[in-house]
């Protein structure tokens, strides 16, 4: 079956009798057993649920993976993965990820003795250099966050394999429609489910996906001994998200691109970051991987006043962290995604202060293009700078 039809012909209900076209909401923790010395499919709801199972089965499916893992957020999903490793484990990541997943690794996963190191994984060689006895993972998104520089996921699995490393992939910003890792040659698939699977914003969801059997047992053994699994009716509202991915990321990215050229044609703005542009340098990269360019984009503004400016002036972008929704978003990465990166990664890694993130939603082209003309400034008197009055704080995301 092609993507289209694979996103909305499965078995929404199996062995329901009642053949429910939309998938119930088993809201039970607990399941009867017919026998004291054997369980049925089912038994307690932290170890499986039917509306749980259903979703895990459609990602699997749709990233060409054999099982999925559907967790209580991106971060849970991300965690999951991490607990595989052993103390005195290393993970190499590349060094523009998301703020969170750098707080994860270095805040957290230090503690347990697992260390993690970064670099840019465009440079392969340099990338390769940094790979240790001890590394176990290989941790990439890619287009990246929030640059959309694209990494050769083909060659890094390649990489990761020549040193008994696993590849692992954050597929959040491309979704299994674009862009599916498990078949270029990655071990792990994760998304913050949160985004594009979902969609409309309403959901806060994680998934793991593998194709690896044995990876798979540990993935099922972790999410149901430290119970962080995704609760029923999300798993519900998940997959209604889901059946529309197609066609809310065709009129997103038709969307992002009509935007992507009027900001490069635009004088108030400085650089676009857009592999879907054909100059984009690895535009050709992108599309040998991917099937489009999504619709994430990023630009930087002459000034950081300027970058404030266009985010609060424009009125059908909210400001937002997050991306995917089919609501046009505005972020500023250096002061919210992205200010959870501990500072000395931070001051290592590439982030202009004065880039601008959108997550372009499926309202009209023209609508939004307007808004963006009408709030994008030259410069900012001074008179007008309010300093850091939007600074969200690093440890709230
Ligand atoms: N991965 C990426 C690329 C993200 O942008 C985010 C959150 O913004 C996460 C993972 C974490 O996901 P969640 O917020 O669902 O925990």
């Amino acid at each position: 079956m092609k993507f289209a039809s694979k996103l909305i012909q499965y078995d929404a209900a199996p062995g329901d009798r009642f053949r429910p076209t939309a998938t119930p909401i088993y809201q039970t923790a607990t399941f009867e057993q017919e026998h004291a010395d054997r369980f049925g499919d089912f038994d307690y709801s932290r170890s499986g649920n039917p509306t749980r199972k259903v979703l895990e089965e459609h990602v699997a499916s749709l990233e060409g993976g054999t099982r999925g893992f559907a967790f209580a957020s991106g971060m849970a999903a991300i965690t999951a993965v991490a607990r595989t490793l052993r103390v005195g484990d290393e993970i190499l990541a590349d060094s523009d990820l998301y703020g969170g997943t750098c707080r994860l690794f270095t805040r957290v996963l230090e503690r347990s003795g697992i260390r993690a190191h970064y670099a840019d994984a465009g440079n392969l060689a340099a990338f390769a250099a940094k790979i240790t006895p001890r590394t176990r993972l290989i941790y990439v998104e890619s287009p990246t966050n929030p640059l959309l520089r694209v990494l050769d996921l083909r060659a890094l699995a390649e990489l990761a394999h020549a040193n008994q490393a696993l590849l692992v992939v954050d597929n959040s910003l491309m979704s299994p429609y674009l862009q599916r890792p498990l078949e270029l040659g990655a071990d792990v698939v994760l998304h913050s489910a949160t985004k594009f699977l979902c969609g409309h914003a309403d959901v806060t969801g994680g998934v793991v996906i593998v194709n690896d059997a044995k990876l798979a047992e540990e993935i099922g053994f972790l999410q149901n001994a430290e119970g962080n699994a995704l609760a029923p009716f999300d798993c519900f509202l998940l997959q209604r998200g889901i059946k529309t991915l197609k066609l809310r990321i065709d009129a997103q990215q038709r969307n992002a691109l009509a935007i992507a050229e009027f900001l490069a044609s635009d004088s108030r703005v400085e650089r676009v970051f857009y592999p879907g542009l054909a100059g984009h340098a690895d535009h050709a990269l992108q599309l040998s991987q991917s099937s489009g360019a999504g619709s994430v984009l990023s630009f930087t503004a002459r000034t950081v006043e300027a970058a404030k400016a266009v985010a609060e002036r424009a009125k059908m972008f909210q400001i937002c962290v997050s991306f995917g929704s089919i609501h046009s978003t505005i972020s500023l990465p250096g002061c919210m995604s992205h200010a959870s990166v501990p500072p000395e990664i931070a001051a290592t890694r590439e982030l202009p202060p004065e880039l601008v993130r959108i997550s372009v939603g499926i309202e009209d082209a023209d609508d939004l293009i307007s808004d963006l003309d009408q709030a994008l400034v030259h410069d900012v008197p001074e008179s007008q700078v309010r300093h850091d009055a939007h600074r969200i704080t690093a440890s709230t995301r």
